[in-house]
């Protein structure tokens, strides 16, 4: 049985596992970090896993199953922070990986295929630019030379970090992960607010969105705001100012699947009080999780820019900084979690995933689970992040269950099933 009393125990002993300053800064392969992983580690040992780590240095314990012939069930998360984050982001995940283990031991309970829990290295995008590296390198996705473009703020390559703490970026690519898993589950908190509002305990993650980012060059003319006239202004602001309305509005009209639109950067020249605006940049971030409604979004976007552009006289153009593609879930595997939910009694909803995580590499690969908890006001990244425990073990009796369903040697997801 899962055990909450250690699941408290342990968030508070990572809680110590830091940088100096406020909330919880563990930057990926920093000594903080590293000693982190050490924990982690020893807590796999603790629940008899057979601890191992991986060229980038993602940590795996297995549980070996009657049928090791079988492909593995894989769970679990990350361990490392944004600067001045909170102590549930990655962590929840990761220790619910290994209570899993744990608990499987202590009940005397075999598990016929393998159980692999996974600590996923490198997740935040914070010290390298890059997020979720640990992942991407188990998916076969970097090279060495991958390793070698990434450097944190000091310049250090990540291939020279990786070095250093004696693994092996050179061999980048036995970090590949041999085989498909029959299936991978991470358990996370929201990051977001929809859980607390419709009063859930538990979110059942639909698809995760990936970002489309647009910058607008907006070429207005600057003038003296005394001396234009309004009718002979080519004003780079309020063009700004129509096209920042138009995004906000055309993604709303998008409600399912649901599009988020954010116009959420701006510079101004010359920025003066008494002058009209002339240049102005604008960024973009449109996501979804359906690439349809993504790109429709995009079009109808560029389309307003075009139109109100024309309009008021104010070329402009436009850089597509970047055009991701958002990673759908299954849906039988979306309906399974939910039927565990309901089974151990948990209100729950499906809800898709606004921010990118480690799942969205192994969704592309195997049926792929991930399932959110509740976090207050939907405050994440944060020293204020904060789970209640009793949604915390609530979340875990779920991933257990689930967990040791796909690890029967005869379950199927229902689209398997069928084949
Ligand atoms: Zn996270």
């Amino acid at each position: 049985m899962i055990s909450i009393q250690r699941f408290t125990e342990r968030l508070a002993r990572l809680r110590t596992i830091t940088a100096p300053g406020r909330g919880i800064t563990r930057l990926a392969f920093t000594d903080e970090d590293w000693a982190g992983r050490a924990y982690m580690i020893s807590l796999m040992r603790e629940a008899d896993l057979a601890v191992r780590e991986d060229a980038f240095g993602n940590v795996i314990g297995r549980r070996e199953g009657t049928r090791p012939d079988l492909t593995p069930v894989l769970c679990g998360s990350h361990g490392d922070s944004v600067p001045e984050g909170g102590n549930f982001d990655g962590i929840c995940g990761t220790l619910a990986a290994i209570e899993l283990a744990q608990s499987m031991q202590e009940d005397g309970w075999q598990n016929e295929r393998p159980y692999e829990a996974v600590l996923f290295m490198c997740e935040e995008s914070s010290r390298f630019g890059a997020a979720t590296l640990g992942s991407r390198a188990m998916c076969g996705e970097l090279s060495p030379r991958d390793l070698l473009t990434y450097h944190d703020k000091e310049g250090r390559a990540l291939y020279d970090v990786l070095k250093r703490r004696g693994l092996d970026p050179d061999h980048i690519e036995r970090a590949k992960y041999p085989v498909r898993p029959a299936a991978f589950f991470e358990m996370h908190i929201e990051q977001g607010r929809v859980l607390e509002h419709e009063r859930k305990k538990a979110g059942v993650v639909t698809g995760i969105a990936a970002p489309t980012r647009l910058r607008f060059r907006i070429h207005g003319h600057p003038d003296h705001s005394g001396a234009a006239p309004m009718t002979l202004r080519h004003d780079g602001l309020a063009a700004a100012a129509e096209l920042i309305l138009a995004v906000e509005r055309i993604a709303r009209s998008h409600a399912d699947p649901p599009v988020v639109g954010t116009a959420s950067t701006l510079r101004l020249r010359p920025n003066a009080i008494n002058v009209v605006p002339g240049e102005v940049t604008l960024g973009v971030d449109i996501r979804s999780i359906s690439a349809e409604a993504k790109a429709d979004t995009v079009r109808r976007v560029l389309d307003e820019a075009e139109a109100i552009g024309a309009r008021r006289q104010v070329p402009f153009d436009v850089d597509w900084m970047s055009d991701e593609r958002p990673v759908p879930i299954r849906r039988d595997v979306v309906d399974f979690l939910m039927d565990c939910c309901a089974a151990e009694g948990l209100p729950a909803m499906t809800l898709p995933s606004g921010a990118g995580h480690d799942a969205m590499h192994w969704a592309e690969r195997c049926p792929t689970g991930m399932l959110f908890l509740p976090c207050r006001g939907g405050v994440s990244h944060n020293p204020d992040e904060y789970a209640e425990v009793e949604d915390i073990a609530g979340a875990a009796r779920v991933l257990e269950r689930a967990v040791r369903q796909a690890l029967q040697a005869d379950f199927h997801f229902r689209e398997e099933g069928q084949q």
